[in-house]
């Protein structure tokens, strides 16, 4: 930009330089103003008018602008785009300014630190960041607009990809990193939230997203790991390095607990996600006013602590969100479950079913205050009902204590404590341990309650700036001072019936407007009265405007006083906030504890309103606990919760029961491995879903659709469906599905619950079939988790002759007439066949093509009965089973031998993957 012309320029310039990176909001008078290229893009971005300013002094700087009362709106549409904007204001009354009046930026908003309520009240609004210490790589993430602050930390290889995990379960809005942070380095970004088109010569996004583009000479060598990280559902913002230098992060996140040590949140001995917290809080202090109050505590969490859900399989389970985007929401069990009353509640059920318990202690916490409910209707009735009406508690604290609550949103916190001693009244009548703590943790808070109501107006205007927010009774000047601008009419009267009867002119007035202040009018036709003392202040046609010496004095009396007003009710109110923010460790205390109150009154609702059973948890003797091996897992009569729930909603079918049963203890196993087989549509997938579904419920601490339900603790439950059922991610297909197949052998443990579903089936048929053969014997001989695996592929259901723990299971079909019935039961024993042509038949295949279908069918099973028989003379199993191995009947005798050769107890699965390419170069 040129240099500017003008003082008000000048001083624009000065302030857009500190803040390069957002869109300044330039305060002049009731506007924010925007200049040069910020006003171009906010123009574009906002849909208002580009105007110009200083064009007849040669050049026209580009501007627009948008109402002050109005700027939040548009900020907040700015933000969710990922931008940043840094907001100027006035901060001297332009009366008072000799010149110039002074401006400062009072606050920077951006995405990963906006409070406003048009945030979405069912989501956290993260910030995170993540730094490097030695070999260490810390992850924090705060979300200001509710004070939830945690960090973890990651060491050697894996951190990356860990990082990465934690990024897609807590989806931030925002990234702090080192700008020149090493071992940050993002791989080509996948667009995982689209943002409008950037125009490249503006660089004014939240932190460039092309900024740091790295050639292999910026990555250190020696033993720091270095972070990948893809996806950019987020604004970066790259910080100086020395902001993440522990020893400055780190004080400075004691300081602001006031602590000695980080001991006490159990980040003593975690240097790298203390280094990440403390950037953080940085940036929040830089951006933001207040004295973040609310944001009272840090703790440090692992994954391996809760059941882990990796990405993938909150995706494939539809936890939050539908897999297809843009589907229903109506699908997810998030949707399905949620009957909580406050935001806060919805956010917590959101963060147990991502993170569900590991701890029995916990779980039956949870569970007994469920069951205390469902027994008596009536307390679970009114306790949904004295939740109903309390806000967000913990976003208004937040706004409070970052000083941006307007009067209304201190009435609302008011009128939400109001509530509590209702629900605490409830909760003293339902008999459960957990909910007695929740009774004694939450804080009625009266005295507060009492202090905003007797301050404020019941219904006070939105801003302070016109005054009339502070009630009557509480500041004596401000009460003095009301009543003498309230009796200002009075007044006027008294002077004009003087001045009529002074000067005989009985049409004479005294007036006010905001304009010429106040003033006598007379007629022209009785000008010839006014006496001298008038002074002489605007001629109209018919009369004219005069004003003496007391007039005058009274109306900077008058002025003063409107001002003051303004004034004193700033103060007062700026105080109000202050008691309010230096109660906010009781306050969030409290809206924690409602907020579980809420979600355990919504568990309770949906259990009994959906007949769900109570999960039984074994208690497990010592020795079989030092097995680790998880208990036996028995569901009679489940159901899958969310497809249930939609067919009673359509009023269709009845969803059909089935029970599971998977065995403890791999060695002696019954069972621990089922092969589920059957027709398309036959309900193979929804099988495997219930499954998992009701262990994540009941690990929640919820009850679950069932009769019966008996379990162990699970520690992961991974989710993976073949490559074909996930065409429409769009997303490369098969070597995405191998890739997660390889993260279920290497993390998967005896605890964990693996569903596999089509697996194998983004390849040939005979690689597919290869690789789903050696996945399952590898998770039988080495990690013994308890396993689904659906396929089509029947030749899978041999296994079963082969491997102890391995069970056949068949979703059953009723055939008639050439046609199919689904009688979605699972039964023992594998699928006699596939029923593809019959399924087909059913989609409305034209009946030629279905008749033909049934001849190549015909033939080719012969065909391959014949070549079966005929080249595998060495098999042993051959002679007797001849149908059984046909899928390997066209291979060639070499490859038949190193086939035999290998142990396949002993292969990996990058092994596994060697030798198939082995393989099929020889045929
Ligand atoms: P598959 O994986 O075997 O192809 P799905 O599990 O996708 O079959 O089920 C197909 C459809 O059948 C689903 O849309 C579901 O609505 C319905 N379905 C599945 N299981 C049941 C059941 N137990 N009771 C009623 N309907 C079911
Ligand atoms: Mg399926």
């Amino acid at each position: 930009m040129s240099e500017p012309s003008t003082p008000l320029m000048r001083q624009y310039s000065t302030i857009k330089k500190e803040h390069p990176n957002a869109l300044l909001f330039f305060r002049l008078g009731d506007f924010y103003e925007l200049f040069f290229d910020d006003a171009v893009l906010a123009a574009r971005e906002l849909q208002i008018t580009l105007t110009s300013r200083n064009k007849e002094k040669g050049v026209a700087i580009p501007m627009c602008g948008v109402p002050y009362h109005a700027a939040e709106g548009y900020i907040s549409k700015l933000i969710r785009r990922g931008f940043k904007v840094a907001v100027c204001e006035q901060v001297e009354d332009a009366r008072l300014a000799k010149k110039l009046v002074r401006r400062e930026v009072t606050r920077v908003v951006t995405p990963g630190t906006a409070t406003d309520s048009s945030l979405n009240a069912e989501e956290n609004n993260f910030l995170a960041a993540v730094a490097t210490v030695g070999d260490r790589v810390g992850f924090a993430a705060l979300d200001l607009s509710t004070g939830e602050f945690r960090a973890t930390e990651f060491v050697g290889e894996a951190a990356g990809w860990r990082i990465q995990e934690e990024l897609e379960q807590l989806r931030p809005k925002e990234m702090l990193y080192g700008s020149s942070a090493p071992l940050l380095d993002r791989v080509a970004a996948q667009q995982t939230r689209s943002f409008a088109p950037l125009d490249p010569s503006t660089s004014l996004r939240a932190g460039s997203r092309d900024a740091r583009h790295h050639t292999a000479d910026d990555i250190p060598t020696g033993t720091a790991p270095v972070v990948r990280i893809s996806g950019s559902g987020w604004a970066e913002t790259p910080l100086d390095d020395w902001i993440f230098a522990p020893d400055h992060a780190i004080p400075l996140l004691e300081n602001h607990f006031g602590v000695l040590s980080l001991e006490g949140f159990g980040l003593s001995e975690r240097p790298a996600a203390a280094a990440a917290a403390g950037a953080i809080l940085y940036y929040i202090r830089s951006t933001q006013r207040g004295t973040l109050d609310h944001v009272d505590r840090i703790g440090f969490y692992e994954r391996q602590n809760c059941l882990v859900l990796d990405a993938v399989t909150v995706r494939n389970l539809e936890l939050i969100e539908p897999l297809f985007a843009g589907g229903d929401a109506g699908v997810t069990l998030f949707r399905c479950m949620d009957t909580t009353v406050t935001p806060m509640g919805k956010r917590l059920l959101r963060m147990w079913m991502l993170r569900p318990s590991l701890d029995l202690a916990e779980i039956n916490g949870r569970l007994d205050s469920v069951e205390v409910q469902v027994k008596d209707s009536v307390r679970r009735e009114e306790l949904r009902r004295s939740l109903d009406g309390i806000l967000d508690l913990e976003r208004l604290l937040s706004r409070v204590t970052l000083e941006t609550a307007n009067p209304r949103d201190v009435l609302a916190l008011a009128a939400s404590l109001a509530r509590i001693p209702k629900v605490r009244a409830v909760l003293a009548g339902l008999p459960a341990s957990r909910i007695s703590a929740l009774h004694a943790i939450i804080d009625e808070l009266a005295d507060l309650r009492e202090k905003i109501d007797g301050a404020l107006v019941p219904e006070p205007p939105l801003t302070l700036s016109d005054g009339g927010v502070i009630a009557p009774g509480v500041d004596k000047d401000l009460d003095e001072l009301r009543d003498l601008s309230r009796n200002s009419k009075q007044y006027l009267a008294q002077v004009e019936t003087r001045e009529r009867e002074r000067t005989g002119i009985h049409s004479l007035k005294v007036k006010f407007n905001s304009i010429f202040g106040y003033y006598i009018e007379i007629s022209k036709a009785n000008l010839h009265l006014s006496p001298s003392d008038y002074e002489r202040k605007q001629t109209l046609v018919n009369a004219e405007r005069f004003t003496t010496p007391e007039l005058k004095e009274y109306e900077s009396k008058i002025l003063d006083a409107q001002e003051k007003i303004v004034e004193i009710e700033r103060r007062l109110f700026a105080e109000l906030r202050s008691a309010i923010a230096a109660e906010a460790k009781r306050i969030r205390q409290t809206a924690l504890a409602l907020a579980e109150v809420d979600v355990l009154g919504c568990l309770a609702q949906i259990a009994a309103l959906r007949n769900y059973c109570r999960p039984r948890f074994e208690r497990k003797s010592a020795e079989s606990e030092s097995n680790a091996d998880g208990g036996d897992l028995e569901i009679v009569e489940g159901r899958h919760p969310v497809i249930e729930l939609q067919e009673l909603a359509a009023g269709s079918e009845r969803f059909v029961p089935n029970d599971l049963f998977l065995d403890s203890s791999p060695h002696s196993a019954k069972q621990n491995i089922i092969v589920l087989t059957g027709p398309n549509m036959g309900g193979k997938s929804t099988y495997l879903r219930q499954a998992a579904l009701i262990v994540i419920m009941a690990q929640m601490g919820s009850f679950v659709p069932a009769r019966s339900a008996r379990l162990g603790i699970v520690d992961r439950v991974f989710t993976r469906i073949g490559a074909s059922d996930n065409l429409a991610r769009g997303r490369s297909t098969f070597m995405v599905e191998m890739t997660e197949t390889a993260a279920i052998l290497h993390t998967a443990t005896a605890r964990s619950l693996i569903l596999l579903d089509e697996v194998g089936r983004g390849t040939s048929t005979y690689d597919g079939l290869a690789i789903a053969w050696a996945a399952i014997e590898y998770l039988h001989a080495r990690v013994r988790a308890k396993t689904l695996f659906a396929t089509h592929y029947f030749e899978l259901t041999e296994l079963a002759e082969q491997l102890s723990g391995v069970k056949n299971y068949h979703v059953s079909v009723k055939e008639t007439g050439g046609s199919v019935v689904f009688l979605r039961r699972v039964e023992p024993g594998a699928a006699d066949r596939s029923y593809g042509i019959e399924v087909a038949k059913l989609a409305g295949l034209p009946n030629e093509v279905v008749i033909r279908a049934r001849e190549v069918l015909a033939e080719h099973e012969s065909s391959e009965h014949r070549l079966s028989g005929h080249l595998t003379p060495g098999s042993s199993a051959a002679p007797e089973r001849p149908t059984q191995l046909t899928i390997f009947t066209p291979l060639s005798q070499p490859v038949l031998e190193k086939l035999r050769e290998v142990d396949l107890n002993r292969l990996t699965p990058l092994e596994a993957l060697n030798l198939l390419a082995e393989l099929k170069k020889e045929i």
